[in-house]
């Protein structure tokens, strides 16, 4: 199987928008298309990728902000347009809030609030260019944040949650800093070292070398 990545960083937030899809039959998915619809929709054409459904990782405006313009600009010529799916329905109040959040922040007066189709629940699975990945619920950046992680393919989507070196922000009124250090140590560090990721901002790493050199993990510092 020919199962590929490629990172369309997006907004002046600079976030990594996803787009994951299994060459041999084309089919894959866009995680968190948080603006500049143009330039993932070139994106996906240049892959030749067929985007079966749009995920959110959490309802932060540079990761959701143009999920609801890339569903719609997909729909043309398809019987349906593709699923919006995810994050957990904690993060409703911030999808429902997108428009809210690009006005304070002044950077996109043509965002538009989303409901996804289907939230998603800790234990589900979301299929990802013919892959079965699972959904781990990692609360403390937003309350409703999402990790998609397959196990087969030694790899995780893991949104804001962790960085290379760094963990996400926890300093908005909803944030939870134990939560979130909990939600690494718990659910994803055990599921081993060889684990690569692609993250919301910056390079990707592995949990292996996050275990061992990310400052914010080191046990007795509050993990
Ligand atoms: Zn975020």
């Amino acid at each position: 199987m020919g199962f590929k990545a490629a990172v369309i960083p997006v907004t002046p937030f600079q976030q990594n928008c996803s787009l994951l899809w299994d060459d041999e039959t084309g089919k894959g998915v866009v995680v968190d298309p948080g603006g500049e619809v143009d330039r993932i929709l070139a994106g996906i054409t240049e892959t030749g990728a067929t985007v079966e459904r749009i995920l959110l990782t959490h309802g932060h405006l540079d990761h959701a902000g143009g999920a609801a313009d890339l569903r719609d600009a997909l729909a043309a010529g398809r019987p349906a347009p593709p699923p919006i799916i995810g994050p957990d329905e904690r993060d409703r109040f911030l999808l429902e809030g997108l428009a809210a959040q690009a006005a304070r922040f002044g950077v996109d007066d043509s965002v538009r609030d989303v409901v996804p189709d289907r939230w998603l629940s800790e234990g589900d699975e979301v299929e990802i260019g013919g892959v079965a990945f699972s959904v781990l619920h990692c609360p403390g950046h937003t309350p409703g944040h999402v990790v998609f992680v397959s196990s087969a393919l030694r790899f995780a989507v893991v949104g804001d949650v962790l960085f290379q070196g760094s963990v996400g922000r926890t300093d908005f009124p909803y944030g939870d800093g134990a939560a979130l250090i909990a939600s690494i140590h718990r659910k994803l560090l055990p599921l081993g070292d060889d684990i690569a990721f692609l993250c919301g901002h910056g390079p990707g790493s592995t949990f292996g070398q996050e275990r061992l050199g990310n400052p914010f993990l080191r046990r007795g510092g509050g993990g």
